[in-house]
């Protein structure tokens, strides 16, 4: 294989791009490098460097995290091959970093192996996906909290428990991951995958037999080291599925709180963890037993306390605490039925904040939500026989705003 490197295409005027270091060490965390660019504003410093390990935030992966002199870098971001490193202002940093200076770097060795972990874990979906389902990785996102990945096609539950069990596969047979940039004429030869156009020399990573695809990012050497591959969601994305995704420590520590969660509910529903479902069915069913229950029971009092109304003078309204509006309605029915001015019942659960609903055979309930709402900020409306809201204000003060409209 040539040793053709990606340096050696740089453009002519532009003679400070950066050596990218991680393209070929990217286990090391430690480096020297020259600084030759420095520019500042009121935040920030902005560092070149003339090589540096740090990956910058690039199709769609964000920026190695780590230090320059101590210094913490905030954030990396590549343009025209020219990398750029942004410190934090401070006297000591403007002090401590000078053009020209040979300063120290140290790239965070966990943030870095878990990209490395989950971005390789990518190539292996994508590659399995491109080989054996004809879906291509059309977006990729991988920040400190989420990787995603988009396909061109849409994969049902079926295709996607299979694309992981392929994928976990693709990690015990712990295959070698090579990266090697290639010249035109050795790339003109094989099939890749690439989301883009590149020119000048490509680097190609190759996965075993799984993949093979034009990117710059860091990579494990085999895929072993890419531990466990857990889907963890997916949704009909465009034509196609987003599908989220974790590799590696991210994955073990993703299913060890969905494991304590479950050892949780497995405990309150008094099941084994493989059976939760059936416990949480069994508690749904008795909510909806009970809930009925309480219905029938609040409903049979609503109709006590109704038939039990006797010195009214020409309006009705009732406070209560009925936990479904079906008994408010029906109340109310009951109410209109019975009495000839303005029917209401409000129903709390709180004493702060009311529900009502209120009708009349006779009257336009509508003037009477006109004065809920202007004295109390009331929100609600409806026909002129029924109107329904909710008004957030105590008994008494509804009861004062009633009386300007109401024989209560
Ligand atoms: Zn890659």
């Amino acid at each position: 294989m040539t040793d053709f490197k990606k340096d050696q295409t740089i453009d002519a005027n532009i003679t400070s791009a950066t050596i990218k270091l991680y393209d070929e060490n990217p286990y090391e965390t430690s480096f020297s490098a020259k600084i030759t660019e420095i520019h500042k504003n009121d935040n920030c410093i902005y560092l070149v460097l003339d090589r540096t390990l740090f990956f910058p935030e690039e199709g769609g992966q964000s920026a190695d995290t780590g230090e320059i002199e101590g210094f913490e870098v905030v954030d990396v971001q590549i343009s025209n091959d020219i990398i750029t490193h942004m410190i934090s202002c401070s006297e000591e940093a403007e002090k401590a970093l000078i053009q020209g200076k040979t300063v120290q770097g140290r790239v965070n060795w966990e943030t870095r192996f878990s990209n490395m972990q989950n971005h390789t874990g990518e190539h292996i979906l994508s590659g399995i996906l491109h080989n054996e389902y004809g879906s291509e990785n059309v977006g990729f996102h991988l920040s400190d909290n989420t990787v995603t990945l988009d396909t061109s096609r849409y994969l049902n539950e079926d295709e996607l428990a299979a694309l992981e069990i392929k994928a976990n596969r693709a990690v015990y047979a712990n295959l070698e991951i090579k990266a090697e940039y290639l010249p035109d004429e050795e790339l003109a030869k094989i099939e890749y995958r690439s989301k883009k156009e590149i020119a000048g020399a490509v680097r190609i990573v190759t996965i075993g037999d799984i993949d093979k695809c034009a990117c710059c990012a860091p990579h494990v050497h085999r895929t072993g080291e890419v531990g466990l591959i857990k889907i963890i969601k997916a949704i009909k994305w465009k034509e196609g599925t987003r599908i989220w995704f974790l590799c590696g420590s991210r994955a073990l520590e993703y299913v060890q709180t969905i494991f304590k969660n479950v050892d949780e509910v497995a405990r309150l529903t008094s099941e084994s963890p493989d059976k939760i479902a059936d416990g949480v069915n069994r508690f749904n069913e008795t909510i909806q037993s009970l809930k009925a229950d309480l219905f029938q029971a609040q409903s049979g009092l609503m109709e006590e306390k109704i038939k039990n109304i006797h010195d009214i003078k020409s309006d009705v309204i009732l406070f209560e605490n009925v936990s479904n509006a079906k008994i408010q309605r029906n109340a109310v029915n009951a109410l209109v039925e019975r009495f000839d001015g303005v029917c209401g019942v409000f129903s709390t659960s709180d004493n702060i904040s009311y529900q009502y609903i209120i009708g009349s055979k006779n009257r336009d309930c509508r003037e009477v939500g006109r004065v809920l709402n202007e004295k109390l900020g009331a929100k609600g409306g409806g026909k002129p026989e029924m109107i329904q809201g909710s008004v957030a204000a105590s008994m008494e003060a509804i009861i004062e705003a009633l009386k300007e409209t109401l024989d209560i």
